[in-house]
């Protein structure tokens, strides 16, 4: 079993909708164990401005999928919960699901990059993980705490539920 950790994103029609459904989806996989789902937090869009804001939560959870069999079955909720691919790359979307870390591996191809290139960059990224997992150190020896201690929560705000 690998510890996986992904991220849940979505700013198009009903959002905590579609981050909901994502999760169920999740849970009635067989291949997908123990899941947790950090709360939910509303984000502004990186990119063009010109787009609603996002839903953002991380889940962690535990599977013996490989890394790719995990990236399709990613794709295929994607595509379930209404994805549309129109090539661009930062814009509105219904749902994104990013395989942020996938236990200790390090992966660089065409297809998949893990970690996610972005795990130390972005505030709903991080603030979501460190709720799941406070004292996480990534593959490449960095501490969650330390990319924190250099990132503004920004414009994060939390969703009361
Ligand atoms: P996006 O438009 O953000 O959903 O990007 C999807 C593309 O990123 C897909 O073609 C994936 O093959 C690729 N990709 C590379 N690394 C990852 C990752 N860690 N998680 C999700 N997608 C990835």
């Amino acid at each position: 079993m690998s510890i996986c950790y992904i991220g849940l994103g979505s700013n198009l029609g009903d959002s905590i909708a579609y981050l909901d459904s994502a999760i169920s989806a999740l849970h009635s996989n067989q291949s997908i164990k123990k899941i947790i789902v950090s709360n939910f937090y509303r984000s502004k869009p990186h990119g063009p401005q010109d787009q609603p804001d996002y839903i953002n939560a991380v889940a962690r959870f535990e599977t013996k999928l490989t890394p790719y069999a995990l990236l399709s079955l990613l794709q295929k909720i994607e595509q379930d919960n209404d994805r549309k691919r129109d090539g661009t790359h930062w814009g509105a979307r219904t749902l994104d699901l990013d395989l942020l870390l996938y236990g200790d591996a390090i992966i660089e191809t065409e297809s998949l990059i893990v970690p996610h290139p972005y795990l130390c960059e972005r505030s709903f990224v991080l603030y979501p993980l460190q709720e799941l997992e406070p004292d996480i150190v990534f593959p490449n020896g960095v501490l969650l705490k330390e990319c924190l201690s250099k990132l503004p929560v920004d414009d994060l705000k939390l969703i009361e539920r």
